[in-house]
């Protein structure tokens, strides 16, 4: 029984020497481990040049180190957080304010040195401040157009089409049909349509788009100088403008006859020729009638 005990102790005094010879090597070990450190660094910095080499490395020294650079980062961050939770810590907010701008809101950004931060004086975004439409490609009668418009603010660009142009051509000798149709009804005789009056008309047209009245761009009056140097002794004009997929000599027409000036034009028996001419640009419709006597 005695050896027994004794047998037990020695044991244990086995596993002590044993634990003891274990720990001190342990030791032995990390003190060597310690001045690498700065070596970690120059790693980093072959990590750069190469990053075979970096890989090499890492895999040479082995895991214990990335355990010890955990260990060191968390004992940083724990004094970190002790500092920034001291209770007599008041906020004291820096402001930085943030324009709004075409699509987005402004406001004011309030910011502590301890990372605090809120918003206030919220505003709208301020929506694009587009300028004018401007045609980078006309429409024609065979193929749709586009303009575009810039945001003076930010330059954004808006873009649009131009929607196909509808065949004209055929649009003024419609209208003189309209016109006749009307003097029938009136009981008057039909108008004939002069090629001269014609190329007037359309002239007339074109100038509509810069200046939309009876005074011709250069100043003059029309129609009378032009249609008396044709060799007529009576002239009267009526114009008209239209925008829309509707611009048709119907409504042109209907325009014209629900105006007592224009109709007097169309139903004067003093007149025996008459002009028309139509020209589309920018998507507007410009309309002339030139009648003559
Ligand atoms: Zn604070
Ligand atoms: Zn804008």
């Amino acid at each position: 029984m005695h050896v027994m005990k004794k047998l037990t102790t020695l044991l244990l005094c086995l596993a002590l020497l044993a634990c003891m010879t274990g720990c001190g090597s342990g030791k032995q070990e990390d003190k060597p481990d310690k001045p690498q450190r700065p070596e970690t660094v120059q790693e980093d910095e072959r990590g750069e040049d190469g990053e075979a080499e970096a890989e090499e490395a890492e895999s040479a020294d082995g895991e214990a180190e990335e355990g010890e650079d955990k260990e060191a980062g968390e004992t940083a961050g724990d004094k970190d957080s002790q500092t920034a939770s001291k209770p007599s810590h008041t906020h004291s907010y820096k402001s930085k304010t943030v324009k709004a701008t075409c699509t987005k809101g402004g406001y004011t950004l309030y910011t502590c040195s301890c990372g605090d931060s809120y918003r206030a004086k919220e505003t709208g975004a301020l929506g694009h401040a587009y300028g004018s439409w401007k045609v980078d490609k006309q429409a024609t009668t065979s193929a749709a157009g586009s303009r575009s418009r810039t945001c003076s603010r930010c330059g954004d660009v808006e873009r649009e089409s131009i929607p196909k142009l509808t065949d004209t051509s055929s649009y003024a000798s419609q209208v003189v049909a309209l016109v006749n149709k009307e003097r029938a009804k009136a009981g008057l005789a039909p108008l004939t349509a002069v090629s001269g009056l014609n190329s007037y008309a359309l002239q007339r047209s074109k100038e509509l788009e810069s200046v939309f009245d009876h005074v011709r761009p250069d100043g003059s009056k029309g129609p009378d100088y032009v249609v008396f140097s044709l060799g007529y002794q009576a002239a009267g004009e009526n114009i008209a403008r239209s925008y829309g997929m509707n611009d048709t000599p119907e409504r042109v027409m209907e325009g014209w006859m629900n105006s007592e000036g224009h109709r007097g034009n169309i139903l004067d028996p003093d007149f025996a020729y008459i002009g028309v001419g139509c020209y589309v640009s920018n998507g507007s419709y410009y309309w002339t009638q030139i009648f003559a006597g």
